[in-house]
């Protein structure tokens, strides 16, 4: 297993999603690879709503794990789970010498019926990580909201859950994104106050195409700094431009961050390997 204790990108990681379609996996693997090249530390595979695409999930961590030799963190939510259904997932993992897992909730599928949301096995992640906890010996990780998550009645309360995850096991966190590296430090405090000490990994998502900001960034609910809707403003219709602007921007973001001591960077790299690359050069 590669450590890249010394590797320019000791501190970063990616986060990739599998192929849409069944027949993509060659240029996932593709992905993937390129990815590998820049030794992250880590690369982390998302998991579908409600626990559909999972054994995608499983193929493209499995092979990062297994033939690219990159630890993988493969993302598993439990809203649409029931408790059979992660322990089934947990032997799979370990049959593909998977050990890390980000310990999501997952959001309500759109084709959940209230009944079925009503009685859900698991309520919170935390029901998942006490799951995970007692049947296996995985690593686990957590996410966080720098800006709260959407259904917490303050930033206060949701750390206090955050401490939860921490103290059922949880050994990092890996951050929603966020574009105002403010905000992060002003989360930091928080996190500092509470007694979070695992390490915390910023998660950023280079804004390569006007577009995006309809798209992921409006779902993550993260706020749009002015300097970023400027750039949109200025660069939004010249796609070339737009492109470089938001590396730069990116590039800025996390050079402050590695200045001010973050634990670690997480890219959004929406399966782009030649922004990962041209940020990995940078930073
Ligand atoms: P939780 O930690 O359960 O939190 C959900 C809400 O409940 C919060 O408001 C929290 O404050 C509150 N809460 C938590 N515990 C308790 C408690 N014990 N009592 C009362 N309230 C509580 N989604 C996917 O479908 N697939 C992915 O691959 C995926 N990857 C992600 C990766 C990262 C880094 C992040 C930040 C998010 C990701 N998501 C993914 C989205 C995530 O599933 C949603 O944000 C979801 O709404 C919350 O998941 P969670 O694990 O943070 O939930």
């Amino acid at each position: 297993m590669k450590t890249n204790e010394n590797s320019a990108s000791k501190h970063l990681s990616f986060e990739v999603f599998p192929p849409k379609k069944e027949g993509d996996f060659e240029g996932a693997y593709k992905i993937v690879s390129d990815l590998a090249k820049l030794e992250p530390e880590f690369i982390s595979v998302t998991y579908g709503a409600g626990g559909s695409m999972s054994k995608k999930t499983i193929d493209i961590a499995s092979y990062i794990q297994n033939e690219l030799n990159v630890q993988a963190i493969a993302h598993m939510t439990c809203v649409g789970s029931t408790k059979e259904d992660i322990d089934k997932l947990c032997s799979e993992l370990e049959t593909h010498n998977i050990y890390n897992v980000l310990a999501l909730r997952g959001d309500r599928p759109k084709d959940m019926s209230d009944e079925q949301y009503n009685n859900r096995e698991f309520i919170y992640a935390t029901d998942l990580i006490a799951r995970l906890k007692e049947k296996t010996g995985l690593k686990l990780l957590g996410a966080c909201y720098p800006e709260k998550h959407f259904e917490a009645a303050s930033i206060e309360q949701d750390i206090i859950h955050m401490k939860e995850k921490q103290d059922m096991g949880v050994e990092a966190f890996i951050t929603q994104l966020f574009f105002d590296n403010k905000i992060f430090y002003q989360f930091r405090e928080y996190t500092d106050k509470i007694g979070i000490t695992v390490p915390i990994h910023a998660g950023i998502m280079p804004v390569t195409s006007a577009k995006q900001i309809n798209t992921s960034i409006s779902l993550s609910g993260s706020s749009v700094p002015k300097k970023m809707t400027d750039i949109i403003a200025k660069y939004g219709n010249s796609p070339t431009d737009m492109y470089k602007a938001g590396i730069d921007y990116a590039i800025e973001q996390i050079i402050d961050l590695q200045k001010n001591g973050v634990d670690g960077v997480h890219i959004y790299t929406m399966n782009k390997p030649d922004i990962a690359r041209q940020i990995v050069e940078a930073c």
